[in-house]
């Protein structure tokens, strides 16, 4: 699924650049824009949480590679 640039853009800024599976970061983890797509630790990409659903920012959570890992789903 492609979700576009400005979507992208919109739900890290909600994030503050931040892992945003909060039960599994008590304390905050920063990402950095540049290390998207990585498939490390400090990668990160973004999660669509309702696929169904139109691509909106609210639509979006910004996962750091390890958390992304365990909720992907195949599409
Ligand atoms: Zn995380």
């Amino acid at each position: 699924m492609r979700i576009p640039e400005d979507k992208v853009k919109q739900a890290w800024s909600r994030a503050e650049g931040k892992c945003e599976n909060y039960d599994r970061h008590p304390s905050p983890k920063k990402l950095q824009w540049e290390n998207r797509g990585r498939k490390d630790d400090i990668g990160w990409d973004v999660s669509v949480i309702e696929p169904d659903d139109a691509i909106t920012p609210s639509n979006l959570r910004i996962l750091c590679w390890p958390c992304l890992r365990r909720v992907r789903k195949p599409y």
